[in-house]
């Protein structure tokens, strides 16, 4: 069990103050075993803990929680962002139906995923409609309208038919007829993915233009899910994968593998053979189920919280007494950072689209921040130490020029006026009471 072993890792992790390459070697190592025996794929093995100890080695461990919570959330958070970060959700067509097409293998769970998806949407107050076009395997349709009509769902089929495309036309036809507002296709699979089956899906997906792809695949078969899903995908174009039996044994590696290997999010996950057992895929809640250590990362992200407060408050104070300097601006420039980055916190506010390109912001930042960084902490807590010879070097250092300095330095004086304003008591003129 993933989960028992993580914690042992992380109890394991000695030392205080800081997070040093030295403390946390032994963890690295034996994170890196844990995913790879839980088949994670190597390569994403490999970046995944480069990324663990970039973000590790030198942090400064917080007040309250030891050295091993301190890891045990940047792991967390690193398995959260290779899980594709946000939670996915399904398109909605503007004008119904909403056409979602399941392709995969056979036995990957596609006849009971649909059935699933139905019952889930039905009680969103969808109408969904089933499509049943899985030609080749005995019984499939049958069970398909056994599934429907026990979720008191219309099920399309032709009885009899081998042409999948033409019970994909008629079945998205009368869909429209019945006003339902999903239309979801259960087509074939193969033991093996063939070329006959591609061209089929092909077909029916010229035919049926659906919104979503969404490609079931089988936990249980580990790096093969992940194989399937990249060939389906390069195929297919798929727009989401859904992960089935994740309540067997699986180990979870295809999970973690297939956003980094495939670039397509998980959107559902099956976790039982009833059809209630279907999920939205929270990237937060399978790392919690993998780490076993949720009460550990909420600690962690409390002990977060305040320090922000106190360095904000910190910084409030230096404002007022005036002694902000470049080393106070860089830690400001982090916190904002530590939001994400510029251009996707910008996409968060409405209409922020009209601003324009927002790259050259980021870029901007990332220049100060490189700037400050070559200046030596005397010449960040005093500018004005900066002469010609040591702006040369600091611009040699930051990778920028004596130009891009002297405009940072200038912006910086700027801003400590504006601070002198505000943090001084009024504005300009009003000291002392109002004018006049
Ligand atoms: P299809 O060939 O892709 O249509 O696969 P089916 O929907 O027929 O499912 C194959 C088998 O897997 C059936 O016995 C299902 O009950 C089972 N199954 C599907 N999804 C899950 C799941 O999430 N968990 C478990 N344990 N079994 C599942
Ligand atoms: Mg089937």
């Amino acid at each position: 069990n993933l989960g028992n072993r993580f914690q042992d890792i992380f109890k394991k992790i000695k030392g205080n103050g800081k997070l040093s390459e030295k403390n946390i070697k032994d963890a690295l190592k034996e994170v890196r075993l844990s995913l790879l025996e839980a088949d994670v794929n190597y390569k994403v093995v490999k970046e995944f803990i480069n990324k663990i100890k970039e973000k590790s080695v030198g942090e400064d461990v917080l007040k309250g929680i030891n050295p091993g919570q301190q890891f045990v959330k940047i792991v967390n958070d690193e398995l959260i962002e290779l899980l594709g970060g946000t939670n996915a959700r399904l398109t909605k067509a503007l004008r119904p139906p909403t056409v979602i097409m399941l392709a995969g293998l056979q036995g990957a769970g596609k006849t009971t995923f649909a059935a699933k998806l139905a019952k889930f949407l039905k009680k969103k107050n969808e109408k969904p409609y089933l499509i049943g076009a899985d030609v080749y395997r005995p019984a499939a349709m049958k069970q398909l309208q056994v599934l429907g009509e026990s979720i008191d769902t219309p099920v399309f089929t032709i009885e009899g038919s081998k042409d999948a495309v033409e019970i994909c036309t008629k079945g998205l036809a009368k869909a429209k007829e019945e006003n339902a507002t999903y239309a979801i296709f259960d087509t074939a699979g193969r033991l093996h993915i063939d070329e006959n089956l591609m061209e089929e899906l092909k077909n029916i997906r010229k035919i049926i233009k659906p919104q979503e792809i969404l490609l079931v695949v089988d936990a249980m078969t580990g790096q093969d899910a992940v194989n399937v899903a990249k060939k389906f995908n390069e195929t297919l174009n798929i727009d989401g994968v859904v992960l089935t039996k994740l309540d067997g044994d699986a180990r979870g590696g295809a999970a973690l593998s297939i956003k980094a290997v495939v670039g397509k999010p998980i959107k559902f996950i099956g976790v039982g053979e009833k059809l209630d057992d279907i999920e939205l895929f929270h990237p937060d809640r399978l790392v919690s189920r993998i780490l076993g250590m949720g009460d550990v990362v909420s600690l962690v992200e409390k002990a977060q919280e305040t320090i922000n407060e106190d360095e904000a408050r910190e910084l409030e104070e230096k404002i007022k007494k005036q002694t902000f300097d470049l080393e106070d601006f860089l830690k400001q420039l982090n916190q904002i950072k530590k939001l994400g980055p510029i251009t996707k916190l910008l996409q968060m506010i409405p209409g922020a689209n009209q601003l324009g390109d927002l790259a050259p912001a980021e870029k901007e930042m990332k220049k100060i921040e490189a700037v400050i960084q070559s200046m030596t902490k005397e010449e960040r807590k005093n500018p004005k130490l900066m002469n010609a010879g040591r702006k040369k070097r600091v611009a040699k250092g930051s990778g920028t020029n004596v130009q891009v300095v002297n405009n940072l330095l200038k912006q910086f004086e700027q801003m400590k006026k504006m601070m002198k304003m505000f943090g001084g008591g009024g504005l300009p003129g009003m000291k002392g009471g109002f004018p006049g």
